[in-house]
């Protein structure tokens, strides 16, 4: 938790660590500032998601992170439930769509499925509007600019269908609920890319405990009236 809050300060970035990954990160309930409640449309980034990493990452814009009194949040990488104006034909659970079929590497905490997304059940009839997913995102330096603009960009667990996967000019509203931990220098992209599919189950495994699910029901991501807090 200590790590969790501080202001940013991070001209020079830390080296990875040595040290085993943990399958949770963060208290057992949100505690400040989450939550943190953004939400914009889905914008274009440079396609370094899908191209660079094989992980697909909807961009939303930085400064709706000023429009949630946040914009001194640290860098990193965070996890949390966003939602989307979209129907779903099934809300069943996916797979990760890993680069060429192949799991990036052995790591125990790699998940083999994305939780189900959250579509019809949980709130009271007509309520909802949006589907829910579980998130892991990153708020980052963007590498293409020489300034202090930072990148948001969620990885949403959910495989989408083919004719489904354009998600651009969506509005996402984006629940963030915890911190993973900060941004690393890395020697390699496989290292990389490795720590990003580690955090998605990270992610996964810290909102699936009691404390942080209950949000999965909370109204305002769902398009209903009131926010559960
Ligand atoms: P960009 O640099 O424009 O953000 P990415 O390579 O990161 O491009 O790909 C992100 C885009 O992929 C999203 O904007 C969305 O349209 C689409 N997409 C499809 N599935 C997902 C997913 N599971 N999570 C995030 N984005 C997804
Ligand atoms: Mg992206």
């Amino acid at each position: 938790m200590a790590e969790q809050a501080k202001p940013p300060k991070e001209k020079e970035k830390l080296k990875r660590p040595s040290t085993p990954r943990t399958a949770i990160a963060g208290p057992p309930n949100p505690s400040t500032p989450f939550p943190i409640r953004l939400s914009g449309p889905i914008v274009k980034g440079f396609g370094r998601g899908s191209a660079e990493l094989g992980i697909p990452t909807a961009n939303i814009d930085p400064s709706t992170l000023e429009a949630a009194g946040q914009s001194s949040v640290q860098s990193g990488v965070y996890y949390g439930f966003c939602s989307l104006p979209i129907h779903l034909s099934s809300s069943e659970s996916t797979a990760p769509q890993f680069p060429n079929g192949k799991r990036p590497s052995e790591h125990a905490l790699i998940p083999t499925s994305y939780p189900a997304p959250i579509a019809e059940e949980g709130v009271g009839e007509g309520e909802r509007n949006r589907t829910t997913f579980y998130a892991v995102l990153s708020i980052g330096h963007n590498p293409f600019y020489a300034n202090d603009t930072r990148s948001i960009e969620v990885h949403i667990m959910h495989a989408f269908a083919p004719h489904q996967f354009d998600l651009y000019g969506l509005e996402m509203r984006l629940m963030v609920l915890g911190f993973i931990r900060p941004e690393y220098d890395y020697d390699s992209l496989d290292s990389l890319v490795e720590d990003i599919w580690v955090d998605v189950g990270v992610a996964q495994g810290s909102l699936e405990r009691e404390g942080y699910k209950r949000f999965v029901e909370d109204k305002w991501l769902a398009d209903g009236a009131k926010a559960v807090d």
